[in-house]
């Protein structure tokens, strides 16, 4: 070096840090390449800046890009931008000590034994420089700003306590990082290692990135761009590239904020449901940016574990940069994040069912197990989720789903719950004996055709401060006017249940009159009154003990094998009986309780027995 050359020893903590980078970092140490781009991508942004702000720069015809160059021969690396470059001080204050927020806040870390040494600890750090010393024997970076009074300088460094300055007048505007690779690090000398690299971390970065004199990102950053600014086919495009997926998307919602975060962010739903093909588990392919740069793919905690099918990106410079890049560990700020995107792509879904109702439903049907998770498990979103749910219902045509919304807004004066009611079906719904205390009160009952749809209400709880009520455990009368006038008395009906309450035994829990059924002669209820017959199915094909069921039977006064079974019971009493436990078994097979119908048969056939015998 020149007799201009002087020596800087490095500041205690930058040395502490180095040691760190260069001792204890084995692992990622390809993202050197992605911090040392993004710090070129930074200079050729505040360069732009410079130039719209008028100011006079040094060689301000000369394109903002980004060249790298391998030679494997030399086991070298060289990265260039012609961005704003750094005077001799800011050499000193950049490159040198510990001005810088992040490295303090990483050292400490350590220190702290919070984290253990990792090489992606260093870019949510912001140490971003330091990296290239996992690599590099030596460091060479020449430098000149842009401003046009000031020369050039060469700093030089092998990461050992000091590092040198000298002034290099023929420098061009910007800057060059050279490395001489360590030994053990010469694939990143390789164009092939060195290109899959950039594709992965930096793809999307705006200014051109040259690889041997050949571009290679040409993927452009649209989450950045204006919605008015992205056609239809780079929507899609993108897509294809990002989601690793050859079919369109289902929806997407482009979206960017300024408050409480800044964040853009670009997320699209797949038009396949990976679950649903009972692959495995769907993975979060949504990925975070901070400037186009990518700092963590496939994030976790972006969005809550319900939104898993989502694919897409996430920008927020606000995680590194204002709030500091420690802050980026921290999960509160994640949390936050996560909150402000769920709830806006919850609205994107609501609006979608309102403006664009197929496209909706065509991501309902893909999807709704998802949604349904996220009712059960996110008390947080619980509320615009349930706004998203679709039933089929009493009132409406089969196949035409309603929204809680909507039935809300038809319910009839005096009807103040939400009634549902699972069934294996839309005839076993219109056919259940549950059904008819709503049929004749004209209310509207939801139809659930899943298990877990049940488990959701019952999550669920209430929508818009209606209750939300399983039609097994209304509690509802049918009034005076609809009773038909041949029904029993309540006397004769009270002597009735109380005898076959007596015949029955422990079959069942107890035997009451009905005040719901219409058609029906009898229904039976499970005794517990948080269980309904299918939420008992389901625990028990997940091999949960329950015990026996126990259940309550209602006999329908107005039904005429009721009322003949009144008579019946001082006449023959034996055929009385085998129509009351036959009563019995109907009901409980129309409740869904009957595992095995087979069992049925032997009892219908005495029963035939006894009436071909009864009418001889
Ligand atoms: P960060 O990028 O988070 O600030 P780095 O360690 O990556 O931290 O870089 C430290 C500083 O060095 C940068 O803030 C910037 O001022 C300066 N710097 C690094 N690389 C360049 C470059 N290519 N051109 C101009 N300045 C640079
Ligand atoms: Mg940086």
């Amino acid at each position: 070096m020149s007799q201009k050359t002087e020596k800087h020893e490095f500041q205690a903590e930058i040395q502490q840090l180095l040691d760190i980078v260069i001792h204890s970092l084995y692992t990622d140490k390809e993202i050197f390449i992605r911090e040392l781009i993004s710090n070129a991508s930074d200079a050729c942004e505040k360069l732009r800046f410079h130039q719209t702000s008028g100011k006079s720069i040094h060689e301000p015809d000369v394109e903002l890009k980004i060249s790298i160059a391998t030679d494997d021969n030399a086991n070298t690396i060289t990265i260039t931008d012609t961005g704003i470059g750094m005077t001799r001080d800011e050499l000193v204050e950049n490159l040198g000590t510990i001005a810088h927020s992040g490295s303090k806040a990483f050292l400490k870390q350590i220190a702290e034994g919070k984290e253990k040494p990792n090489a992606n600890l260093i870019g949510q750090f912001g140490v971003g420089f330091y990296s290239a010393f996992m690599v590099a024997e030596e460091v060479k970076v020449h430098t000149r700003s842009c401003d046009a009074d000031k020369p050039g300088h060469t700093w030089i460094s092998k990461g050992a306590g000091t590092y040198e300055i000298e002034e290099t007048p023929d420098c061009p505007r910007g800057t060059r990082i050279f490395i001489k690779l360590k030994e053990d690090d010469k694939d990143f000398a390789q164009k092939t290692r060195v290109e899959s690299i950039i594709k992965q971390y930096s793809n999307f970065v705006t200014f051109p990135i040259e690889l041997n004199g050949e571009v290679v990102n040409k993927v452009s950053a649209i989450w950045t761009r204006s919605k008015s600014e992205v056609k239809e086919e780079e929507y899609k495009e993108f897509y294809h590239y990002i989601g690793h997926d050859h079919e369109d998307p289902l929806t997407r919602l482009h979206f960017s904020a300024d408050a409480p975060l800044a964040i853009q962010s670009l997320v699209y739903v797949p038009a396949k449901n990976m679950e649903n093909l009972g692959i495995s588990r769907s993975e979060s392919e949504v990925h975070l940016y901070c400037r186009k740069v990518l700092i963590q793919s496939k994030a976790e905690g972006l969005f809550p574990e319900w939104l898993r099918f989502l694919k897409g990106v996430v920008d927020s410079e606000d995680l590194p940069l204002n709030i500091s890049r420690e802050t980026m560990q921290d999960s509160a700020l994640m949390q936050k994040l996560n909150k402000v995107l769920t709830t806006r792509f919850l609205k994107h879904l609501d609006e979608l069912s309102r403006k664009d109702s197929e496209s909706f439903y065509k991501i309902y049907d893909q999807y709704h197990k998802f949604l349904k998770e996220g009712v059960a498990t996110d008390f947080t979103h619980r509320d615009n989720l349930a706004k998203l749910l679709r039933f089929e219902s009493s009132t409406q045509d089969k196949d035409a789903r309603t929204s809680l919304k909507d039935y809300i807004e038809r319910m009839p004066e005096g009807q103040n719950e939400i009634y549902f009611l699972l069934a294996s079906g839309r005839d076993a719904a219109e056919q259940s004996p549950y059904l008819e205390v709503f049929k004749a009160k004209k209310y509207e009952v939801l139809f659930l055709y899943d298990p877990i749809d049940e488990v959701v209400m019952d999550h669920l709880g209430q929508f818009e401060e209606k209750s939300l009520t399983s039609a097994e455990k209304a509690d509802l009368k049918i009034e005076d006017e609809d009773k038909k006038t041949e029904q029993l008395s309540d006397e004769d009906a009270e002597a009735l249940a109380k005898w076959a309450k007596d015949k029955l035994g422990d079959k069942v829990e107890s035997v009451r009159i009905s005040t719901r059924l219409v058609n029906s002669p009898a229904v039976v209820l499970d005794s517990d009154k948080t269980m309904t017959a299918g939420m008992r199915r389901m625990m028990k094909s997940m091999n949960q003990d329950l015990g026996p069921v126990k259940v309550d039977m209602e006999l329908n006064p107005r039904h005429a094998i009721v009322s003949q079974l009144h008579a019946m019971k001082s006449s023959n009493e034996i055929l009385a009986t085998k129509v009351a436990e036959q009563l019995y078994d109907n009901a409980r097979l129309a409740a869904g309780m009957v595992e095995d119908p087979k069992t049925m048969v032997n009892q219908l056939n005495q029963l035939l027995e006894q009436v071909l015998t009864a009418s001889k």
